[in-house]
């Protein structure tokens, strides 16, 4: 470290990532000065705008991330966006490292004709909607009768779990007022699940496939001839716990009689999307056969609605190196890297903008500490020597008339959802306006 002082860090995104790192970083030998920027007002990124309401088990390990951001050492900065309020620039005068963990928030094209037809969507608006995101939609279009949702991961599991769920069982849950109308007033009937590959591909973990099965007046309906499986496939059931339990668990659904519960959900394998039809609006979606060696050709589903689960990537940052083909920011250990794989002074990177979106909250940790790492290292070196006063971004802020949220703004906003949930009898009930949010956060209510 910097002798004689603390050297003062920033961090951009108070997800997961974000925040394992403020505390990977504060275990160092002297602890930094941390700054943490998020374009919300709310922090905790996707635990809080991702996870699915009626996994409060997983939402609850915002209390683990709150322990951090209320580490004396750390400040918070909500409603701050980098490359809007903040540049690169301004983040390297003012500290000696910045560590950039904004996520994944974009979604990848499915690439196929049709993709643009009113009634087709990223799974992830429809995710940011049910969570109460302050971008997303006010009312999610939910007039289809059959929809289908394309992926064999778990966020295609928790957005069909979500379309057919009995409202009355998200009550008690923190899912904002308007989201809880919608969906009562939802028409769909019937979800397809379609994944590209088969039963023994799917990435789907056991315990969140059994929750299909678990719903209320909902039948899991499963086409028996595509759980016929291969001798790779048995090789891979014999090797791999999850596959051998979620396709013991396709198949017990398989031999289960439908009870003509008034939604469904219908599983389909092998199948991929070739088009999406529709004049104006989609009607129906075209799959084509993938499974190798089996029979050739297309069926059509009648559906209105498609949400599209095949995955988030993540966006450029201003001034930053990016890489297009992996929607990440190219990087080693953490450490930024330019065109020419060298490392950009003062820059690192965690989370899914350093690895691509793909695993657990968990997942984050570990990554998080290797970043931290790189950025003990590099400040023991004393390369960076930054401005030590700590009012100098708030001012700059202010002067740029950037309202931002500090910490006990939040906890003001974090109160009122408290006790608007509890006066309806649940945890939370979460604002979702920003506006609103700004205002309550703020003043309060
Ligand atoms: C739908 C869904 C459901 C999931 N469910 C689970 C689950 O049940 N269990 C589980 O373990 N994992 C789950 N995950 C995975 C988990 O959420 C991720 O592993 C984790 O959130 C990634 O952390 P992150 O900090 O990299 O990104 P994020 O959580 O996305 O955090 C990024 C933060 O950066 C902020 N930000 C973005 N751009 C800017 C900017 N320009 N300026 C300032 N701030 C910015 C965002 O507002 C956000 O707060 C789920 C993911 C999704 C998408």
């Amino acid at each position: 470290m910097l002798s004689g002082r603390v050297p003062r860090i920033a961090i951009v995104g108070s997800g997961p990532a974000g925040v394992f790192t403020a505390e990977a970083l504060l275990k160092s030998e002297r602890g930094p000065a941390i700054d943490v920027f998020d374009r919300l007002p709310a922090p905790y990124g996707l635990v809080r705008y991702g996870v699915a309401p009626d996994h409060p088990r997983i939402k609850s390990v915002s209390a683990v991330l709150r322990r951090v951001l209320e580490n004396p050492a750390v400040r918070f900065f909500g409603n701050v966006s980098f490359g809007v309020d903040l540049g690169l620039d301004d983040l390297l005068t003012h500290y000696e490292a910045v560590i950039f963990a904004t996520g994944a928030p974009g979604h990848r094209g499915l690439g196929v004709p049709g993709e643009e037809l009113r009634g087709s969507w990223p799974a992830g608006e429809f995710v940011s909607w049910y969570n109460g995101h302050p971008d997303a939609l006010v009312d999610f279009p939910l007039h289809a009768r059959k929809v289908a949702v394309l992926g064999a991961g778990n966020v295609a599991l928790d957005v069909t779990r979500l379309l057919v769920k009995d409202p009355r069982e998200l009550a008690d849950t923190d899912v904002p007022d308007h989201v809880l109308d919608g969906l009562r007033c939802s028409s769909v009937a019937d979800v397809y699940l379609v994944a590209r590959r088969g039963p023994a591909q799917a990435k789907f973990t056991t315990v969140e496939l059994r929750e299909l099965g678990l719903l209320r007046g909902v039948d899991v309906l499963v086409r028996p001839e595509d759980l016929r499986l291969d001798e790779a496939d048995e090789r891979l059931l014999e090797t791999n716990r999850q596959t051998r339990a979620n396709v013991d668990l396709l198949r017990e659904w398989a031999e289960r009689p439908a009870t003509g519960a008034t939604r469904r959900i219908h599983l389909v394998f092998w199948r991929s999307a070739a088009a999406i039809e529709g004049d104006g609006a989609v009607s129906g979606l075209r799959l084509a056969r993938t499974r190798p060696g089996g029979s050739e050709g297309e069926e059509v589903l009648p559906v209105q609605g498609v949400l599209r689960a095949v995955g988030y990537r993540a966006d450029p940052l201003p001034g930053l190196p990016f890489d297009a083909r992996t929607g990440t920011l190219p990087q080693r250990k953490g450490r930024i890297v330019d065109g020419g794989g060298r490392p950009v002074a003062g820059c690192y990177v965690a989370g899914w903008l350093k690895r691509g979106p793909s695993g657990v909250i968990g997942t984050n940790k570990a990554d998080a500490v290797e970043t931290a790492r790189c950025v003990i290292e590099d400040l023991a070196e004393g390369h960076r020597s930054r401005s030590s006063d700590p009012d100098s971004v708030p001012r700059l802020l202010r002067r740029r008339g950037t309202e931002f949220v500090s910490w006990s703004d939040w906890l003001r906003l974090d109160s009122y959802e408290i006790n608007r949930g509890q006066a309806q009898g649940r945890d939370r009930s979460k604002v979702s306006d920003l506006d609103a949010m700004l205002a309550i956060s703020k003043r309060g209510l």
